[in-house]
């Protein structure tokens, strides 16, 4: 074993365990055929993920705004193509946008979580004990 810590970025893009940077927070796979479920306790340092009941409804804001964010993103992308909303590009401009969230739905899950525990959340801190 290394005595080599765990950076704060890998934990969030890897979806890691705020307390050890170690254990998985999701089952399964963002974009796989089983469907991706919040761990209620780390595997790696049993650390409870969702610290009290409906702490996850508070990810539903951070989605929210993830959602928008991507929302003006797509809406700006078929503005470049399609150029501006006018009636003839009125469904290209719903297609783009409503595509989108589909497809960033899993994304949006799973990073509103992670950017709730690990940003967000002060109740749990990092402990360098458990990284190894
Ligand atoms: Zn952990």
């Amino acid at each position: 074993m290394s005595d080599q810590t765990t950076s704060k970025l890998y934990a969030i893009v890897h979806c890691k365990c705020p307390h050890c940077r170690r254990g998985d927070i999701f089952t399964g796979s963002m974009y796989g055929w089983n469907i991706q479920h919040t761990k209620e306790i780390c595997g790696h340092c049993a650390q409870r993920i969702e610290i009290e009941p409906g702490y996850f409804y508070a990810a539903m804001y951070v989605s929210y705004a993830m959602n928008v964010i991507e929302m003006l993103i797509a809406s700006f992308l078929t503005y470049l193509i399609f150029g501006p909303l006018t009636d003839e590009t009125f469904w290209p401009y719903l297609i783009v946008i409503f595509t989108g969230c589909f497809v960033l739905y899993p994304f949006n899950y799973r990073y509103s979580r992670i950017i709730l525990l690990h940003v967000l959340s002060p109740n749990i801190k990092y402990k360098p004990y458990y990284d190894k």
